[in-house]
C-alpha cells in the first residue's frame, strides 16, 4: 500500500519529456569523480525512462554557488554519467535552455546545467518552478538525499507537474518505512557517534519508536556520567546531563529498553594500538583514561539483544572506528547484523557518513537490507520529520 506514484504508474511516456532529480552531487578530484556511486544509483530511473521512449531532461544541483560559476559546472559531471549509464548524455547549459530541450529525440537523456545557477532554485521561487516546469511534461523525483530541502527542483515542482518516485527513491523508501514507518517488531535501534547535541531529535523520537535503544560512540559517555559515571578524559557533554536523563526518563515510559556499554576500551592517548589500552568495566574508568570503544562482553551482550529482534536501523559507530582497535565493536555488532541479515531473521538498515565507511570497513556494507547514504536526509527521517521533497510526490 503505497501513498506514493511510481515509474509504473506513469503510463505510455514515449515522446513525452520527463524532468528527473537526481542526485550528481558527486565528490570531484582533479577534475574527475572520484566516488561514481550516486551516478549508479540514477541508472535504473534513468535507464528504465530513456528506453520507455521519453526524452529524459536531469535536473540537479552540485556544491554550493553563489552565482553561475564554471567550477559548479554540471557539464563534466554529465560525461562521467555517460560513461556509467553506457549511453550517450547531452549537456544543456542553462541559459539556452528552452530551445535545446525542445531538440531532444525520444530516448535521449540529458543533464541540465546546475539548478543553483537558475537564481531562486533554493527559495523554490515560483519563477522558477515555472521556468522548470515550462520544459517538461512530468516529473520523477529519484533524489532522497535532496528531499529534506524545499527547493524549486525538489518540492515546488511535484506541485505543477504529474509527480513520481524514481527507482532509488523508491527503495529507499520502502526501506525507511520497513525500518520505522511499519517495522516488524522488536525494533532495535543503534545510536552511536561523537556527540549527543547532534542527535538529541534522533534520541528523542527513537525512545518513542524502537524496543531496544543501544546507545554507543562518545555519547554514551554523556549518559555514563549523567547517571555518575565518573568517564574520565573522555569525550563527554557534561552540561546535557539533564537532557540526557530526561531522554533515559521518556524511553522509561515508553518502554524502550536503553542499553549503555557496562565495560569500556580505554586509552590515555587517541592513536593507533597505544601502550595504555586496556578493557575495563565502566566504573573502573581512571582520571587520566578516555573511553574509545564499547567492550567486548557489552558487545556480545548487543548481539544477543540483536538474535531478539526482527528489524535494526541504525546511526553512527561504537567507537573511535577510524583507528584501531577501536573500531572492534563496530564491526563486531555490524558482522553480527549482517549475519541475522543473511539468515533471514532481522531487517538492517543504516545510514550516515561515518556509519558507511564503518560497515564497509568491517566488509558488510553491501550485507545490510539498505545502507543510505542520504546524510542529512536520512538523519531527519530519523528524527520523525516528514521530508517536503516525500511529501510533495504523496499527492
Ligand atoms: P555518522 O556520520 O554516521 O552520522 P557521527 O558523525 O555521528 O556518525 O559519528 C562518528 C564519529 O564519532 C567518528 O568520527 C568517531 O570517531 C566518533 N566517536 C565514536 N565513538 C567515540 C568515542 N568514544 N570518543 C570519541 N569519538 C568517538
Ligand atoms: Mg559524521
Amino acid at each position: 500500500m503505497k501513498r506514493f506514484k511510481t515509474l509504473d504508474d506513469m503510463g505510455d511516456i514515449a515522446g513525452r519529456t520527463v524532468l528527473v532529480r537526481e542526485d550528481l552531487n558527486v565528490p570531484m578530484h582533479d577534475g574527475a569523480v572520484s566516488d561514481d556511486t550516486r551516478l549508479r544509483a540514477a541508472m535504473p530511473t534513468l535507464s528504465e525512462l530513456a528506453d520507455r521512449g521519453a526524452k529524459v531532461l536531469v535536473l540537479a544541483h552540485f556544491g554550493r554557488p553563489k552565482a553561475p560559476a564554471p567550477e559548479f559546472s554540471l557539464q563534466p559531471i554529465a560525461a562521467a554519467l555517460a560513461h556509467v549509464l553506457g549511453r550517450p548524455v547531452r549537456y544543456i547549459d542553462w541559459d539556452g535552455d528552452a530551445a535545446a530541450v525542445a531538440a531532444l529525440r525520444p530516448g535521449e537523456i540529458a543533464v541540465l546545467e546546475n539548478t543553483r545557477f537558475f537564481g531562486g532554485e533554493e527559495k523554490n521561487d515560483p519563477a522558477v518552478v515555472d521556468r522548470f516546469a515550462s520544459l517538461g511534461d512530468l516529473y520523477v523525483n529519484d533524489a532522497f538525499s535532496a528531499a529534506h530541502r524545499a527547493h524549486a527542483s525538489t518540492e515546488g515542482i511535484a506541485h505543477r507537474l504529474p509527480a513520481f518516485a524514481g527507482r532509488a527513491m523508491e527503495a529507499e523508501l520502502d526501506a525507511l518505512e520497513a525500518a520505522l514507518g511499519r517495522p516488524v517488531k522488536p525494533v532495535a535501534a543503534v545510536v552511536g557517534g561523537a556527540k549527543v547535541s547532534t542527535k538529541l531529535d534522533v534520541l528523542n523520537h527513537l525512545v518513542t519508536r524502537v524496543d531496544h535503544l543501544i546507545i554507543g560512540g562518545g555519547m554514551a559517555n554523556t549518559f555514563l556520567a549523567a547517571r555518575g559515571v565518573d568517564v574520565g578524559k573522555s569525550l563527554c557533554e557534561h552540561d546535557l546531563a539533564a537532557t540526557a536523563n530526561a531522554i533515559l526518563t521518556g524511553a522509561e515510559q515508553a518502554g524502550c529498553t536503553i542499553h549503555l556499554p557496562y565495560d569500556v576500551v580505554v586509552a590515555k592517548e587517541f592513536a593507533a594500538n597505544p601502550p595504555s589500552l586496556r578493557t575495563c568495566n565502566v566504573h573502573e574508568v581512571a582520571a587520566d583514561e578516555m573511553i574509545l570503544d564499547v567492550g567486548p562482553a557489552a558487545v556480545e551482550a548487543l548481539a544477543d539483544v540483536l538474535k531478539t529482534c526482527r528489524t535494526l536501523v541504525w546511526n553512527g559507530p561504537l567507537g573511535a572506528f577510524e583507528i584501531p582497535p577501536f573500531d572492534a565493536a563496530t564491526v563486531a555488532l555490524a558482522r553480527t547484523a549482517a549475519a541475522l541479515t543473511a539468515e533471514g531473521s532481522l531487517t538492517s538498515v543504516a545510514g550516515g557518513g561515518d556509519t558507511v565507511a564503518a560497515l564497509n570497513q568491517a566488509g558488510v556494507g553491501q550485507e545490510f537490507s539498505f545502507v543510505s547514504t542520504a546524510g542529512g536526509a536520512f538523519l531527519e527521517w530519523m528524527e520523525g520529520k516528514e521530508l517536503p521533497g516525500v511529501r510533495a510526490l504523496m499527492g
